[in-house]
């Protein structure tokens, strides 16, 4: 899946083109994806400028200068980027925000991922999707406390599985569990009940520490050595130790750990 920094960085690359600017046409490619009722479209979005894009969790909320807003659950390839509006639309395009200024806003995905909701007024909360989204990483919600009240609701979960838990917090995809428990220096296969508060402290702050780096130097940080991100490959060994790295699956999910540095207890 999308993990939050990748959409951060979207965000960033769209923004400043995108707020302030009025939208002209509005072309749906995929109205399995899109739910955009045709009224909407034409009477609150078309011809109303975009008043800021948010992130939420790992959605995208472009807020209009009206009532509307068009909310963008970004699935596990979605992508958002600006194109110019003579760009044939390909397989992958969903729908495509003209600007009278010249360029279009294009949300692309493969086959039916993702999700392109209207919603009205500030009530994203009602819209559903957002309704069962878990606190978001980089909020000042996730407080060490938060952390731990969200840790014993999910007690009976592997470590990875309750980072994943998008019901939990929102925005954390399987590379980044695994830099965290990695960070942190904790195996994620053990279950959440396991941990000892000392382990919860780490994982919080690292949990933090991670996905802001990633986040505002993405760049430097997929550069790291110090990053178990940059030795995630068959036979890598530890950026740490040096020690070969080992594969296995948890949860259902490729996990890359290193046996010496994160330890059972
Ligand atoms: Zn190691």
């Amino acid at each position: 899946m999308i993990e939050l920094p990748d959409v951060e960085r979207m965000i960033e690359s769209i923004a400043g083109y995108t707020t302030g600017k009025t939208i002209s046409t509005i072309l749906i490619d995929d109205p399995d994806v899109v739910e955009l009722p045709l009224d909407i479209a034409e009477g609150h979005l078309e011809n109303h400028a975009v008043d800021s894009v948010e992130r939420h969790g790992r959605y995208v909320v472009l807020k209009f200068r009206s009532e509307y807003s068009l909310m963008f659950d970004m699935g596990d390839d979605g992508q958002l980027r600006l194109e110019s509006q003579t760009a044939p639309a390909t397989e992958r395009t969903k729908i495509r925000l003209q600007f009278a200024a010249g360029r279009e806003l294009r949300f692309s995905s493969d086959g039916s991922q993702g999700l392109v909701q209207a919603v009205k007024g500030d009530e994203f909360s009602d819209s559903g999707a957002l309704e069962s989204l878990g606190v978001d990483p980089l909020s000042e919600e996730l407080t060490p406390e938060r952390f731990e009240t969200l840790a014993s609701k999910n007690a009976r979960l592997t470590l990875k599985g309750f980072l994943l838990n998008q019901k939990a917090i929102a925005g954390i995809g399987n590379d980044y569990a695994d830099e965290i428990c990695f960070q942190a220096g904790v195996r994620p296969d053990l279950k959440v009940a396991q941990l000892v508060p000392e382990q919860l402290h780490q994982l919080h702050r690292y949990l933090r520490r991670v996905l802001r780096r990633a986040t505002l130097h993405w760049s430097a940080a997929h550069s790291d050595p110090g990053w178990l991100i940059n030795s995630r490959d068959r036979g890598s060994s530890c950026p740490r130790c040096s020690h070969e790295l080992k594969s296995m699956r948890v949860t259902g999910r490729k996990t890359v750990i290193c046996p010496r540095c994160q330890r059972a207890a």
